[in-house]
């Protein structure tokens, strides 16, 4: 990827993020504390301010970097988490990757958080739109079925009862809500889809 590509991927993500903000604390607002929104809001304005800089290296060294502003810029729970998946997949990736580059380091990257988070799928939390879309990447899902997949995985924690980050605190009044982190994972998948789709 050139530096043109990287920018366009970073300034999307951050974009999309930005524009999702009040939705984010919305869905924070209903069984957490409220504040996702705010947090991720936050990072990525700083991501977007670094943007230039990202991209004049390669793209394992943006994600790095993109990570590493997100473990200092957005705090919470989610910060950590997202930092390690971006420091993850700048870790794991090559400078060009193709389709099996990407699944095998989304599925490092979703270890790495897994370890992080001391989580697991099932727990209504940013794991369970990741790993969906890392089961459809690794089954050869197109762009579109892939976006289908992120969607339904952030409907699909609706139904679930929180047992890990703050949600599980309301324990069976976590149910019947989106969880705030399935949902920014969602719009993240669909940026980078995006972004890629937009390449030169
Ligand atoms: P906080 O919960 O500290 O207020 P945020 O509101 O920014 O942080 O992020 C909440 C989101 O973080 C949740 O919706 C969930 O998806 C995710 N999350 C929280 N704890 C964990 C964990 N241990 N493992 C994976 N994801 C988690
Ligand atoms: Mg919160």
């Amino acid at each position: 990827m050139d530096a043109r590509d990287i920018r366009l991927l970073v300034d999307t993500l951050a974009d999309r993020i930005i524009a999702a903000s009040d939705e984010l604390t919305a869905l924070d607002q209903a069984i957490g504390d409220g504040d996702h929104g705010i947090n991720m809001k936050r990072g990525f304005a700083a991501v977007k301010a670094d943007a230039e800089a990202m991209a004049a290296g390669d793209l394992p060294a943006a994600l790095h970097k993109l990570g590493m502003t997100l473990v200092m810029k957005v705090g919470g729970a989610s910060g950590p988490l997202y930092g390690t998946l971006f420091m993850a997949l700048g870790k794991a990736m090559p400078p060009d990757p193709d389709r099996a580059d990407v699944t095998s380091a989304l599925s490092s990257a979703i270890a790495a958080v897994k370890a992080r988070g001391k989580s697991e799928v099932g727990q209504k939390t940013l794991l369970d739109v990741l790993d969906p879309v890392h089961r459809a990447l690794a089954a050869g899902a197109d762009a579109d079925a892939l976006r289908t997949a992120a969607r339904a995985a952030a409907e699909a924690t609706i139904p679930l009862k929180a047992t890990r980050g703050r949600a599980s605190f309301l324990g069976e009044r976590s149910i019947g809500h989106m969880d705030p982190g399935a949902r920014s994972s969602e719009i993240m998948v669909d940026a980078v889809l995006d972004a890629l789709e937009q390449r030169s």
